[in-house]
């Protein structure tokens, strides 16, 4: 038998998990299983650090809250973010669920139409889209959300040189009453921007003004943001309809919905604060129905929700590497995973539960990651029992956008692994090896290793 490690003694005024009326011991239930698979077994057979997702919870997410705008309204259709998280299995998931794909680069066009294969099922938004980019999506019947007059005119002009008639929505920002404003995309809804290049679709003969989107902010805490929304792209529904006779096919009020994370710095968790989906759910539709069109003009409504319907599918497992005491006396913790794989570190304080049963002493401790980097912290402030060297951990809730905002540095990024709906798992993303990071590499002849 190991023997038990030796900590010297150490006396510190107790300052750690002020109370409130959720107590304090909530991290240190060990999480020994995910979907009935064992944590131990994944990381045994993937490798450690390793990215986990549940298909089971991404199916559960979806239809969820696709029943609930549904029993609220009856045209629905929401179309996944590639951003949030462009694996192709996570991707096929929500396809599969019948979402649409919604993208804001040439490249995440590309990988969509690849999973899709027709491209009338993808919004093109984003304020990059190069003239091959916007032609091939004119082709393909997409969505093009115009994000800018410079790209209004790009796509009257290429519209007119290759005979294409774009199938095309504007972007509206406007004041929902979050600051700082999010006004850099799209048209602003206040000043007549919006109005004004509505009006110049319509008045283009080479343009199909089909649709009205905003995208208000991320990680919204106030349905009523919403609400001004729904309401402010309705006014213009209804004034092009008036104006021009010509009633917009949809109205597609983005994503933005929370997960139920928590927030850095917030004093509740995430889980017992966030408005739930319902909430959304109830102060749109009711906008929409109550505006005053009528049933057959009523307008699909596109969501294009990220984080809600993912972040909680997905899971990091890691290992600690070492443990020491700072200068001041408090624990830190070194695990194997960092910013480098967990950006929404910088975002979230992350739930991290141990994968083993340990003792029950708990202290507040410093979470490191491994990278030579000061700022490289997963929690500036975690109370847990007395992680050892070799002890494993799962942080929760680390589905979106931690996969595509990875960083490759200072170490290769780690398998991820799919848990399918019976509980296979398969690999979805293999880990990188130095061959794949310097597959794009090149050295110039005169700065060769001499071989002989
Ligand atoms: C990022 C993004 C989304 C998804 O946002 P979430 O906050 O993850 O729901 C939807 N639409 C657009 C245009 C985006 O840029």
């Amino acid at each position: 038998m190991e023997k038990i490690r030796y900590e010297r003694p150490l006396i510190f005024k107790m300052n750690t998990g002020l109370m409130n009326k959720f107590g304090t011991k909530t991290e240190n239930e060990p999480v020994t299983h995910i979907e009935s698979v064992p944590v131990k077994g994944l990381l045994k057979e993937f490798g450690s650090p390793l990215f986990v997702i549940s298909e089971k919870q991404i199916r559960r997410n979806i239809q969820n809250a696709t029943r609930i705008f549904k029993t609220r309204y009856p045209k629905v259709q929401f179309a996944w973010s590639y951003k949030t998280n462009y694996m192709n299995a996570v991707c096929q998931v929500f396809h599969q669920e019948g979402s649409w794909a919604e993208v804001v680069s040439g490249f995440e066009y590309d990988k969509a139409l690849g999973n899709v294969g027709s491209g009338n099922k993808i919004i093109f938004n984003g304020p990059d889209k190069t003239d091959e980019q916007l032609i091939k999506a004119a082709q393909n019947g997409s969505l093009i959300h115009i994000d800018h007059y410079d790209e209004l005119y790009s796509l009257i002009r290429l519209s007119e040189e290759h005979k294409l008639k774009p199938r095309v929505a504007i972007r509206v920002n406007m004041d929902t009453g979050i600051y700082p404003k999010w006004d850099r995309f799209g048209f602003n809804f206040e000043n007549g921007q919006a109005w004004n290049a509505i009006t110049r679709i319509i008045n283009s003969e080479n343009l199909e003004f089909v649709g009205l989107h905003c995208h208000i902010g991320t990680f919204m805490l106030s349905p009523n943001a919403y609400a001004i929304a729904a309401r402010n792209l309705c006014e213009l529904a209804w004034t092009a309809k008036e104006r021009f006779g010509k009633m917009v096919q949809y109205i597609d009020l983005g994503g933005g919905f929370p997960s139920t994370n928590t927030l850095k710095g917030a004093y509740l968790p995430g889980t017992d604060t966030v408005p739930s989906i319902d909430q959304f759910a109830d102060v749109i539709t009711d906008v929409i129905l109550g505006y005053g069109f009528k049933q057959e003009e009523l307008p699909l409504l596109i969501l294009e929700t990220g984080r809600a319907l993912i972040d909680d599918a997905g899971y990091l497992l890691g290992t600690v590497l070492a443990t020491k005491r700072l200068s001041d006396g408090r624990r830190a913790t070194i695990m194997d995973f960092g910013l480098n794989s967990l950006f929404t570190s910088l975002w979230y304080d992350h739930k991290i539960s141990p994968a083993q049963k340990l003792g029950d002493q708990m202290e507040e401790m410093v979470m490191f990651g491994p990278l030579c980097m000061n700022i490289d912290v997963v929690r500036e402030s975690i109370t847990m029992p007395m992680l050892q060297k070799g002890d494993q951990v799962v942080v929760h809730k680390v589905g979106a956008y931690n996969m595509t905002q990875w960083m490759q540095f200072i170490t290769l990024r780690p398998n991820i692994v799919m848990i399918d709906n019976e509980n296979n798992t398969h690999i979805i993303r293999k880990a990188e090896t130095l061959k794949y990071i310097e597959m794009q590499e090149e050295v110039p002849t005169h700065l060769k290793r001499s071989t002989e």
